[in-house]
């Protein structure tokens, strides 16, 4: 099995015990394991250490603020094996795990021998994968997985349309019974627009939350009304960012 490149913040790799801040299971306690690379750009991406390498033509809006600077792909990457990641996870009692990235499905193989290997400890394990829903997962990976948290991203993402809305694997997340629809919503451009995509791609809407984009429970608040009433007209479920809340724009919590 490949070892998995994991995002590698402070010199360890990210898997942290937390809370799942967002989507239907808001509030479970949950493992997160942070995987390095993207295939999109964000410029707003909140990870831009799992892609933004030296040398890279993206481009990310802190690249405004003084003293932003691109990473260095070899101090941000950490190569383990399952074992060694199953170790990690099993000093936590919890059994529930969020792979999450970058885009976690660009190393589906890794995956699965993680996967494998913590149910083989204990087989109550459970795996969320959150994505921005642009690569079909691979019959093995399905297996393991329990939910699927899919965020397609918007205009807004500064990446191009044909790079962040994949016909086919949004078709294949629209017709799998455990998986989500995320949008996060900043303007009334926003609406119009994931609206459009829902249309296209036929997205039931109970399989929809909306959350308000904010870094800051104060820009939380600004958005959260109008969202709530667009949930209520169009059947959508209102999704809130429950870590922004509690801890702030901080990784690793
Ligand atoms: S898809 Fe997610 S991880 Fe990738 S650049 Fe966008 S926000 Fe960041």
């Amino acid at each position: 099995m490949p070892q998995l490149k994991l995002a590698k913040l402070k010199g360890k790799a990210e898997i942290f015990y937390t809370l799942q801040g967002e989507g239907v299971n808001t509030g479970m306690p949950a493992i997160f394991i942070r995987s390095s690379l993207c295939n999109l750009h964000c410029s707003w991406c909140d990870t831009d250490y799992t892609w933004n390498w030296v040398n890279t033509p993206w481009r990310h809006e802190n690249e405004s603020l003084e003293g932003y600077q691109k990473f260095e792909k070899k101090d941000y990457i950490i190569k383990l094996s399952s074992e060694e990641i199953a170790a990690e996870v099993l000093q936590h009692s919890c059994r529930n795990v969020i792979l999450t990235g970058g885009e976690p499905l660009l190393q589906q193989e890794a995956w699965v021998g993680l996967m494998a290997e913590l149910r083989r400890h204990d087989p109550s394990f459970r795996f969320e994968v959150e994505t921005n829903g642009t690569i079909i997962p691979n019959d093995k990976f399905r297996q393991y997985i329990d939910q699927f948290n899919v965020s397609p991203k918007l205009n807004n993402s500064g990446n191009p349309l044909r790079s962040r809305l994949k016909k086919d694997a949004l078709n294949y997340f629209r017709d799998c019974p455990n998986s989500w629809f995320k949008f996060v919503v900043m303007d009334e451009m926003d609406l119009h627009e994931l609206e459009s995509i829902i249309d296209t791609f036929s997205i039931p809407a109970h399989k929809v939350i909306l959350m308000p984009e904010g870094r800051t429970r104060r820009a939380l608040n600004q958005r959260r009304t109008k969202i709530a009433d667009i949930c209520k007209k169009e059947g959508y479920r209102f999704g809130d960012r429950l870590h922004i809340r509690l801890w702030g724009s901080k990784p690793g919590v």
